[in-house]
């Protein structure tokens, strides 16, 4: 029988105008053209929650889908590359390690590089783990440049105001409409009990077929109208104050991104062409906004170029992120604090799964639930992973890191770590976004030590050992030599003059 095909969802209405709403307002009339008549409501008096500035790799395969120029989008948007995530006093008050991206050593297909170095360590080949992985060993030296056949895994530390501007740039020039105003009313359809239209001051209306909701943390549409419902993660994850503040660049751009624990949370820095972004992030049982704010000013490096953005969170997802005829997208859909630069990549993610599920006519319920379990997975997924950050450390000096040492573990993640501990194994489940080498800094990085590992490293005849361990180092100390510095890099990239760059 040939499939029935009813009418296109010839009217998708975006609310919403931050880095969420014009992120899919951007793939959407980029891939359905003229099939779909896309409008974007935004008001600028309400504004964006103006922060959301380091990302992780996959926004460059995002980028490149959308047909965008590397060079042109980094310009536009003042990026820096990123190599991962510098944690600093995570472990114990004056510990650090790397979160890089990309992998590590060598994996065998039976086991991954961390056996090997685990068996080294046993046979006198003490180097750190560090020194085997090209991503950290240049983000160290402040290094990077493209290499060949993707060799270097980054992502991109941007303004994201100005990404939101780029991205809407493309989308009106594909035909998306952006229509300037406050969403007074969400009015449903008395018999279905979907979204009908958007009232908008000035008695406007907005008829749409599809609606995302891109509202951020407000979430008008999906909980504000269709009351879809939230999952409150903050037992897992406590923090629910952040402070953002930008500055002057006091020095060139460093290919990674800084996060710094203190007594009751962590502080960020994010260094981009322009300027620096800061923050902190905390938990407000343990210490206030004022206290917070006092402690970003006193440590923050540069002049401030901004008054401090105050925002309130409290972590946790939705389950139902469509429902009925209404995707949250964004803030809207859940939020999980910043500590992994997932939000972005959540966005993201979610815009894909719409463009691809996206209905002929009427939603499938089939789809609906397809979707809401894809993004509710992945959410779960990097839930466990930030979670591990605070539970796992040795830090007993303030009654914030006490409380993180008794967060109750969801059975996912405690499974994972007891395995890492006792066996040094991690395995990736239905493509969750960290990968093995990810969990394997991080574990180790918090003071996780594997109590074995694979027989097969020990297969290796001593000088086979000792070969293949100093070739891999050698390998990376090499690499990173022969690269420039990453401010004049990204300065040459991007066509600034010497004398305007960083
Ligand atoms: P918003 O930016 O809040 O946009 C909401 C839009 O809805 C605005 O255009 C607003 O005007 C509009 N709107 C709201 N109400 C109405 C109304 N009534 N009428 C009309 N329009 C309306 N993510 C990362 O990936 N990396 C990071 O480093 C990172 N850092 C973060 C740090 C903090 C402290 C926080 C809170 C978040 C961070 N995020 C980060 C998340 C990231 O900021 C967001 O995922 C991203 O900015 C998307 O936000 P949004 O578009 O959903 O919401």
């Amino acid at each position: 029988m040939a499939p029935s095909q009813t009418a296109q969802p010839r009217r998708i209405v975006i609310a919403g105008g931050g880095t969420a709403g014009w992120m899919t307002a951007a793939a959407l009339a980029r891939t359905l053209g003229s099939v779909a008549q896309i409008t974007l409501i935004e008001s600028d008096a309400i504004g964006t929650v103006g922060v959301g500035e380091s990302t992780i790799p996959p926004l460059v395969a995002y980028n490149r889908l959308l047909g965008i120029g590397e060079a042109d989008f980094m310009r536009a948007t003042q990026a820096t590359f990123k190599l991962g995530i510098m944690f600093e006093n995570w472990k114990t008050l004056g510990s650090k390690y790397f979160h890089s991206f990309g992998g590590t050593g060598k994996d065998h297909w039976s086991a991954g590089f961390q056996h090997f170095w685990l068996h080294g360590q046993t046979q006198g080949h003490t180097q750190s783990y560090d020194e085997y992985c090209l991503e950290l060993k240049a983000a160290e030296a402040g290094k990077f440049a493209h290499l060949p056949d993707d060799r270097i895994n980054y992502a991109y530390q941007l303004d994201s105001s100005l990404y939101a501007a780029f991205l809407r740039r493309m989308a009106e020039a594909d035909g998306c409409t952006r229509s300037e105003g406050r969403i007074t009313n969400v009015e449903l359809n008395g018999e279905t009990g979907d979204i009908a239209a958007l009232m908008l001051d000035g008695n406007r209306r907005v008829e749409g077929d599809l609606f995302v909701d891109c509202t951020g943390f407000r979430a008008l549409l999906i909980e504000g109208a269709l009351h879809a419902g939230y999952d409150d993660w903050s037992h897992y994850l406590p923090c629910d104050g952040a402070v953002a503040i930008q500055t002057a660049n006091v020095r060139a751009p460093v290919p990674y991104t800084r996060a710094i624990a203190h007594d009751a949370g962590w502080q960020w820095r994010i260094p981009l062409q322009h300027r620096g972004g800061n923050g902190i992030v905390y938990c407000s049982r343990y210490m206030d906004q004022n206290a917070a704010l006092e402690r970003l000013l006193s440590t923050i490096e540069g002049q401030t170029l901004t008054e401090p953005n105050l925002i309130r969170f409290t972590t946790g997802a939705r389950r139902r992120q469509w429902h009925r005829n209404c995707v949250a997208i964004g803030l809207s859909s859940g939020f999980m604090e910043p500590l992994e630069s997932t939000s972005i990549h959540l966005i993201q993610r979610a815009v894909l799964r719409l463009v691809r599920m996206l209905p002929a006519g009427r939603p499938s319920l089939r789809d609906i639930a397809e979707f809401n379990d894809q993004q509710f997975t992945d959410m779960e997924q990097i839930r466990d992973f930030l979670i591990l950050h605070y539970k796992a450390t040795e830090r007993q000096d303030s009654p914030f890191w006490r409380h993180c040492a008794a967060i109750e573990l969801p059975d996912t993640l405690a499974h994972k770590i007891e395995l890492f501990r006792e066996t040094g194994r991690v395995f990736r489940r239905n493509e969750e976004l960290f990968a093995e080498n990810s969990w394997v800094q991080v574990m180790m990085g918090q003071g996780i030590a594997p109590q074995s590992y694979h027989p097969v490293a020990a297969k290796l005849k001593s000088e086979e050992l000792a070969y293949l361990l100093s070739s891999l180092r050698e390998n990376v100390a090499r690499t990173v030599d022969g690269l420039p510095p990453h401010g004049a890099y990204v300065a040459h990239y991007c066509g600034v003059k010497a004398d305007q760059a960083a």
